[in-house]
């Protein structure tokens, strides 16, 4: 019998199962690696070759009911499901719509403790601009999906509706891949010629959930077969996560954007508590670790707040903090989104136009980000599980 009586038997799936909680009495294969599922097999008496029918069906084909993977004999399906075990892909619990296109979802996790929050923007944010695939032919479509890697976030940053949450708990491997499949599914994506980039931007600090969001990564390359070059995750600058992503072969890792958000320390340590601890030098010191595809750009994101950092000698400061770098840099930057209870200022139009264009004049190539679903509650830094009508409504 395969299942939690015997797990004790394999450390494989010792390690999963305290990963993989039980919806209910059930266990769920979303989430297990192509590795991992063949092992499962195998303990079973079956072909290894199996595993990889498994992977198959859940990640490529997302299939999400064990009785529907064909490729499966009955009997075995029979006794998988009689042993406990379930798909359990991640589920989009309620959907937000804006006027702009862009959906928000609550996607119920796996371990059926609260809801997470994922945004499909079609045509993306701006924030891919720079990266070369501009006006690429073939393409059929375009999109970017804004995953989350955490419940909630411990870093506390003041201008982020996330913090206010604090951490409630990190994602697994199976919630955060979950969340793209779900929502590929829901948008009948073809991999092969609709164009979408991933963004780890959601809730959370995906480099303090470090294991479990490398293990996503990999299984959205390696079984979904989505491009690590057209992913990107952002780090506040957690500098051991951006040492261990340096180490990360070239094949699955993504690209690597860090939230620089102030053009100094002293501000930065204002608006981002996390800088007392790792200070820029210290953060694009680890940077620097990372080596660069060819043409691969490092992004620096920059949230503009109203009269904190969107001044024009910000700009010039962080013009000579990028060349200092010396490396490939582009920075995005981002108008401050509100949020209730929170003690920012949005900047003035003309003023975040003036800052991009003194970045540009001093050789820092900058881009600005649309904001998107902000009128249901989506934009960068809103995303703290709003379900109240009033506040989706805002
Ligand atoms: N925790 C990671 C990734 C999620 S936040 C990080 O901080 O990098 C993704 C981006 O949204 C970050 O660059 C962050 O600075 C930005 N952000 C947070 N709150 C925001 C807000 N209210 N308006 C605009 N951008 C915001
Ligand atoms: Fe966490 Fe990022 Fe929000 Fe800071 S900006 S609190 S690191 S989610």
């Amino acid at each position: 019998m395969l299942g939690p009586a015997v797990t004790a038997q394999t450390s494989q799936l010792v390690r999963l199962d305290t990963n993989l909680p039980p919806v209910g009495s059930k266990h769920s294969l979303f989430g297990l690696d192509a590795e991992t599922l063949a092992a499962c097999m195998a303990q079973m008496g079956e072909p290894a070759w199996r595993g990889r029918q498994l992977a198959e069906a859940m990640y490529r084909q997302r299939i999400t009911e064990l009785d529907q993977i064909t490729p499966l004999p009955l009997a075995l399906r029979a006794r998988l499901a009689a042993e406990g075990w379930q798909v359990g892909r991640p589920r989009i619990d309620a959907a937000f719509i804006s006027q702009d296109g862009t959906e928000r979802y609550l996607v119920e996790g796996v371990a059926g403790s609260g809801t997470v929050e994922t945004v499909w923007m079609p045509e993306g944010d701006g924030g891919e601009a720079g990266d070369g695939t501009e006006g690429e032919a073939m393409i059929r479509r375009r999109a970017t999906i804004c995953v989350s890697s955490q419940v909630g976030c411990a870093v506390n940053c003041g201008f982020c509706l996330t913090a206010k949450l604090g951490l409630q708990r990190n994602l697994n491997a199976g919630e955060i891949a979950g969340q793209v499949i779900a929502v590929l599914d829901r948008h009948g994506v073809d991999v092969g010629r609709d164009r979408v980039n991933l963004v780890f931007m959601g809730m959370g600090e995906p480099f303090l959930n470090y294991e479990s969001w490398m293990a996503a990564v990999r299984l959205l390359v390696e079984e979904v077969g989505l491009s690590p070059q057209r992913m990107t995750v952002s780090t506040s600058g957690i500098v051991p996560g951006i040492l261990r992503f340096a180490e990360e072969p070239p094949d699955v890792r993504p690209k690597l954007a860090i939230s620089l958000n102030a053009p100094n320390d002293d501000v930065r340590s204002k608006v981002m508590p996390i800088n007392r601890k790792w200070p820029i030098e210290a953060v694009l010191d680890a940077a620097r670790q990372v080596r660069l595809r060819p043409r691969e750009q490092l992004t620096l994101e920059y949230v503009l707040l109203g009269g904190v950092t969107d001044r024009l000698e910000h700009a010039s400061e962080v013009a000579r903090l990028v060349r200092r770098t010396g490396l490939p840099v582009k920075v995005n930057l981002i108008a401050w989104n509100p949020g209730p209870g929170i003690d920012y200022a949005m900047p003035r139009s003309e003023d975040v136009e003036a800052f991009r264009q003194r970045l540009v004049a001093e050789g820092v190539p900058a881009y600005l980000r649309r904001p998107r679903g902000r009128d249901i509650f989506a934009a960068c830094g809103q995303l703290k599980r709003t379900v109240e009508k009033t506040v989706a409504d805002a």
